[in-house]
């Protein structure tokens, strides 16, 4: 099923159109996080004023609690968070072997090296071909994910695009483990093709995930084996190395081998450099917590690239700025408060504070991609991502 269409292509970048049943999302697009059916702090309503068409869901949270029965009860996820717009699940395998091979999520950034080990005892309990059995964070109960589950908690959650289910493998796993667990997210691919076909799910779009760590021929051959499989798109998952260079090698190598006629969705990753960079490469989708996450610390995404693009307005120089985030921002935050008032707000754990920043950030990640887009369809995208790079403001390259 053909959910995308190609609009523009400059070098290797496109703009296209993914098309669900509540939403065509321009791409390249950013999809803000709404891991347990909110994106942190934001009214969905906030969200679509923002500009934003997907926001991702996340099985794993879902099923552990309130469970996806619950909120299919109540109408499914759509209408249990009030949005109306597009929404992509991930099929849980992320945060489970996150949980199992350490913090996944730090390594696959580049951000950390881990020591093997430790923290999987404590929380999954096995893992075998049928499936993944783990003790839940919430109340230590045993629980089991397989493919089938998870095809069956994102339908029952009224997902429009869902994410097989994959063992996510990171950068220590060695390249022995990370050839037979790409196998296993292979076989896994086909386990949940054959339930939507079983369970008459077929036409909810669903994404193939290409692992392979970071070993050029084990890339290519998941990029082949996804490729070829009944799938509407193409996500890039696992490890893509420790340094945001190895990181762009291994995006290079899958992006070249994907069919063009597919959406690509990098999973994971949202630093301004790092979605350049993959956009240049021919990527259309990204998720990632960034914006989220920095609004909750108090930290401002900014033109600043010396400062990875944030300014924590928790520090002292915010105290007595009475200036916005950004000088000619249109964010609601900076249309009218101040630095120095959003840092008082953040300094007393003012949920406001919280709020403004995450609505500036999320503001500012929209301007960002829509500059993408703009400049794509312009022919132009290789100055657009010098001039950000450079430190020009996303709204102000010309
Ligand atoms: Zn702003």
């Amino acid at each position: 099923m053909s959910i995308f269409s190609i609009d523009r292509i400059d070098g290797r970048a496109r703009t296209g159109i993914v098309t669900t049943p509540h939403a065509d999302v321009e791409t390249p697009a950013f999809i803000p996080l709404a891991s347990r059916a909110s994106v942190k702090s934001m009214l969905a309503e906030e969200v679509k004023a923002l500009g934003y068409k997907m926001v991702l869901g996340n099985a794993y949270h879902l099923f552990l609690s309130p469970g996806h029965e619950h909120i299919k009860s109540l109408g499914g996820l759509h209408r249990f968070m009030e949005w109306d717009g597009a929404l992509i699940t991930d099929s849980g395998g992320f945060q489970i072997f996150s949980m199992g091979h350490g913090r996944v999520a730090d390594e696959i950034k580049g951000r950390a090296q881990v020591s093997v080990g430790e923290e999987r005892q404590a929380a999954i309990l096995s893992i075998e071909e049928e499936g993944v059995r783990f003790r839940s964070y919430i109340d230590g109960a045993e629980r089991f994910v397989s493919p089938e589950v998870s095809m069956d908690v994102q339908a029952a959650l009224g997902s429009d695009i869902v994410l097989a289910f994959d063992e996510c493998t990171p950068f220590h796993a060695g390249r022995d483990y990370t050839a037979q667990s790409m196998e296993r997210t292979h076989r896994w691919l086909d386990r949940c093709i054959e339930w939507r076909k079983k369970n008459g799910d077929e036409d909810r779009a669903l994404f193939g995930i290409v692992q392979g760590g970071v070993y050029r021929d084990l890339r290519d051959a998941s990029a082949e084996k996804i490729s070829s499989a009944p799938v509407s798109g193409i996500a890039i998952g696992g490890s893509l190395g420790k340094e945001k260079e190895q990181i762009y090698e291994v995006v290079d190598w899958v992006t070249a081998k994907l069919p063009e006629n597919l959406p690509r969705h990098l999973l994971g990753i949202g630093e301004v450099d790092d979605l350049l960079a993959a956009v240049a490469l021919g990527v259309d989708l990204f998720d990632c917590a960034m914006p989220t996450r920095l609004g909750r610390h108090g930290m401002a995404l900014a033109a600043d690239p010396n400062g990875r693009w944030r300014i924590d307005l928790r520090k002292a120089p915010a105290r007595d700025q009475d200036i916005p985030i950004i000088d000619g921002c249109g964010c609601g935050a900076c249309n009218k408060y101040s630095r120095a008032y959003i840092h008082y707000l953040v300094r007393s754990s003012e949920m406001t504070g919280v709020r403004l920043v995450t609505n500036h950030n999320l503001f500012f990640m929209a301007k960002l991609m829509e500059g993408m887009r703009k400049s794509i369809a312009e022919g132009r995208f290789e100055q657009y991502r010098e001039a950000v790079l450079d430190g020009a403001v996303p709204w102000e390259v010309q």
